[in-house]
């Protein structure tokens, strides 16, 4: 069973890059854990940045973001001291957000890779994996099997099995807990206000963002390792009033809550991200916290980047792009990393544990005022928000 690239994981990461193979011709086959119905229901990113809607744009992938996606270009900052808004598609490169469920975008990328006569097996696992020679062992209902590429391409996410296929002497990894975690929680209601909104409280952050026209997501930060069953609908829609203040800016649109997990804010990137036949994509070559809203549009970012090297390899015996992949890709990873970080910061107050909390808060404000008042904050925060 050998095909040209083998590909595990059918998130955004692995089927952008089969996508774009297919595109050129070459063979690939997609091995994926989850069934169909599984990948196409798993609600979590929504905010595509400028780059990723031009990759998807100009390969052909954009019919169902272009029809049913939404421009965004506001969000806006809450705290006690009030509220304001960065119309951030006016300042920096004035580049906008589209707004489209991750879920949607991969139901259009597998409808699509298939059409492109490109294979994907579902409910398959992958269990064991060889950089060296490109080959996989793995497990689905009818028993075990193997796999062979002339190339892997390991885009199964941050728990994934394929980055440890790298030897530990070969890899550094930095791993960091932020030490906070967020309710991710979606509501079958419209969005309560026109940008996204972030809003500091002593209890914690919150966040709002539109999804579609029925559904919105909010988050709360709670404490690591908070269990989200304790987080009824009633609770949930009266802490997210108190943090967002709703005697001072109006209420929320409530309706039933559909999902609630707990997301700990972890980044973990691991350099290099090949090795031998392998190259990682996405979370699999770096977790990032979604404070930034940044890993499905690096997963993006990545795979046309890979693609092109696969192509360059595959079609013109051309292997300088497949041997730097790493060194392309690991800048643009830490500069999202950096900005993540930097979002953090603003939206977290303090931990317990921090010594001088007092001082920790009138940096916070500080940065705060300087993002309100100084366009050239307001131009970075802009740049770095949308761009990768
Ligand atoms: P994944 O989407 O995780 O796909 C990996 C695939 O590999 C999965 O389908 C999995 O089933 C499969 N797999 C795993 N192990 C195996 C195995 N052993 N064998 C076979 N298959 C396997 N990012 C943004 O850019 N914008 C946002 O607004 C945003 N919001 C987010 C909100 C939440 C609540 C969460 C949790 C994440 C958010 N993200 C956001 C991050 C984004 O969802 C991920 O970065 C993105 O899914 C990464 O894509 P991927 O293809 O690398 O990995």
């Amino acid at each position: 069973d050998q095909t040209t690239v083998l590909i595990i994981g059918a998130g955004p990461a692995g089927l952008v890059l089969g996508n774009l193979l297919r595109a050129k011709g070459i063979d690939t086959l997609i091995l994926e854990r989850g069934s169909r119905e599984h990948v196409q229901a798993r609600a979590r990113a929504g905010f595509l940045g400028a780059n990723s809607a031009r990759v998807l744009t100009e390969h052909g992938l954009a019919a169902g973001m272009l029809h049913n996606g939404r421009l965004h270009d506001t969000c806006a900052f809450r705290d006690a001291s009030g509220e304001f808004e960065l119309n951030y598609g006016k300042l920096g490169r004035g580049e906008m957000h589209t707004v489209y469920p991750q879920h949607d975008l991969v139901t259009d990328l597998i409808a699509e890779y298939l059409d492109r006569g490109g294979e994907l097996r579902f409910g398959v696992t992958v269990t064991d994996v060889d950089a060296e020679t490109a080959t996989v062992r793995f497990r689905h209902a009818g028993g075990t099997g193997e796999a062979r590429g002339r190339f892997l391409a390991g885009c199964d996410g941050s728990n994934g099995v394929t980055r440890q296929a790298i030897p530990a002497a070969r890899v550094t990894r930095h791993a960091r807990d932020h030490g906070i975690a967020w309710l991710a929680v979606l509501t079958q209601a419209p969005q309560s206000m026109a940008a996204v909104t972030y809003a500091m409280h002593d209890n914690g952050f919150a966040g709002h963002m539109a999804r579609s026209p029925e559904v919105t997501r909010y988050y709360l930060q709670v404490p690591p390792g908070d269990d989200p069953a304790a987080w009824t609908d009633e609770r949930i829609w009266a802490e997210l009033g108190v943090r967002m203040r709703v005697d001072q800016f109006g209420p929320l649109r409530q309706g039933p809550v559909t999902e609630r997990r707990i997301v700990h804010l972890r980044s973990d990137i691991i350099d290099p991200i090949q090795h031998a036949r392998l190259f990682l994509v996405g979370d699999a070559a770096s977790l990032i916290s979604p404070s930034a809203a940044k890993g499905a549009n690096l997963a993006i970012m990545e795979a046309e980047i890979l693609a092109g090297a696969l192509t360059d390899a595959l079609t013109r015996d051309d292997d300088h792009a497949l041997a730097s992949y790493s060194r392309t890709c690991l800048p643009r990873i830490w500069r999202a990393q950096e900005f993540s970080h930097w979002m953090i910061a603003l939206l977290h107050g303090p931990t317990r544990t921090e010594p001088d909390a007092g001082f920790e808060h009138a940096l916070r404000r500080a940065r705060l005022d300087s993002l309100r008042d100084c366009r050239a904050h307001q131009d970075f925060f802009a740049e770095s928000y949308v761009g990768i």
